[in-house]
């Protein structure tokens, strides 16, 4: 659990990615070492790793209340997401409009601008200064020729919670297909997409390296009955459904990962929450400008983002970088753009607080002792930067 401390640092930006636990290494192993052969193979040393993938595509399964076969594994959540939004607009022909908000992951947003490249024509829904949608925003953007509508369940940057149950529901008497990008839900909240009083979701990703997997592994679970073609297309591999000799290794990782997230969840709110408040209050009580993005509630329990004005988040990081504190200024996968947060940007379109955010993101094995380090640093490192500035 603690691989992040034998390095020396105090690690809280879990949502860019998480430390692979041991027991997730140790199942992975055997598959590099010794376990290497093709599944699609017909002998033995090859074929027997089919029914390895199969109890992997079970553990994950269980981890969402999905059936086994609704689930399928991909390279990442990117992949996912570009699959299932493909895939809607692909049982559509007649449908070129698409529904999702402006504080979606890049994987979703770029993907939507590509596509409005090619004659798509894309509603991405505002939010309030809480991060929040209006439902009403959703019902009226939706229309005749929406083919899809894709809506986050928990925001990487702020961590804010969208109503995704009523949202599905609205889908569904839309006759609309609905993809929930259920990256950084999985493993933090409750996630079930049974039948009886589930989330009706048609297609849901997920990341295994946001849970304790490795990087590399994702999966996207596709409703019985919801449309599906293959953006990669290739050999039989996962029902013909997704091309490319399946990773059995990382694979055999996502599983055990979903298998170890199952049974850490009902006490992770508990150990997460009251170190993130600390954390919070902490800053926002004695630190002058400071100020929370995202609502206070309505949130998941180990993230939070925090303004502090006129403060460059960058110089900050800096600062507690120098004293091994690893946090980010927002999405990972944005870190080396000199664009601020697209997310803060839509909550507070008039200030320029998008550039002076931090987003620190707790894990299971964050410590008191590592918060209470990471105040003081953090304090000791806005001083320094307001006196300077
Ligand atoms: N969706 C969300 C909400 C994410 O936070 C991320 C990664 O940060 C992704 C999708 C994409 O995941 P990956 O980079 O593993 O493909």
């Amino acid at each position: 659990m603690c691989a992040e401390r034998r390095q020396g640092v105090i690690y809280l930006d879990h949502n860019a990615t998480t430390p692979v636990l041991p027991e997730v290494f140790e199942a992975m192993r055997p598959y590099f070492t010794e376990q290497w052969g093709n599944p699609s193979s017909t002998y033995k040393f090859g074929a027997k790793l089919k029914t390895v993938i199969e109890t992997a595509r079970a553990q994950v399964a269980e981890l969402i209340g999905a059936q086994s076969r609704d689930v399928m594994f991909t390279s990442c959540a990117t992949e996912s997401n570009n699959a299932a939004i493909h895939a809607a607009l692909k049982a559509n022909p007649g449908k070129r409009h698409i529904v999702t908000s402006a504080v979606e992951h890049s994987s979703v947003l770029n993907f939507c601008m590509a596509l409005e490249k090619d004659g798509c024509r894309v509603t991405y829904l505002p939010v309030d200064r809480d991060g929040l949608l209006k439902l009403a925003d959703l019902e009226n953007a939706i229309a005749d020729e929406t083919a899809v509508v894709s809506l986050m369940w928990a925001n990487n940057e702020t961590g804010v919670l969208f109503p995704v149950k009523e949202i599905a529901v609205i889908c569904r008497a839309r006759g609309v297909l609905y993809h929930c990008d259920a990256v950084q839900a999985a493993g933090k909240v409750e996630i079930d997409v049974s039948r009886d009083g589930g989330l009706q979701a048609d297609y849901l990703s997920l990341a295994g390296h946001k849970f304790h997997a490795p990087k590399g592994v994702g999966a996207l679970y596709v409703r019985r009955k919801a449309p599906f073609s293959p953006l990669i297309h290739g050999g039989h591999q996962e029902r013909s459904l997704r091309g490319g000799t399946e990773n059995v290794a990382l694979i055999v990782g996502m599983g055990k990962a979903a298998e170890l997230a199952q049974k850490h969840l009902p006490g992770y709110e508990k150990k997460v929450r009251p170190l993130r408040d600390a954390l919070e209050e902490g800053i926002l009580n004695s630190i002058p400008n400071t100020e929370l993005n995202g609502h206070k509630s309505k949130r998941l329990a180990n993230t939070t983002n925090i303004t502090f004005h006129g403060i460059e988040a960058e110089a900050l990081l800096i600062l507690l970088d120098q004293e091994g504190i690893c946090a980010s200024s927002g999405s990972a996968c944005l870190a080396d753009s000199d664009e601020p947060s697209h997310v803060v940007k839509a909550m507070k379109p008039e200030s320029i607080a998008s550039r002076q955010m931090i987003r620190l993101s707790l894990g299971l094995a964050t410590t008191a002792t590592e918060i209470e380090a990471t105040l003081v640093a953090t304090r000791r490192a806005s001083g320094m930067l307001r006196d300077s500035g």
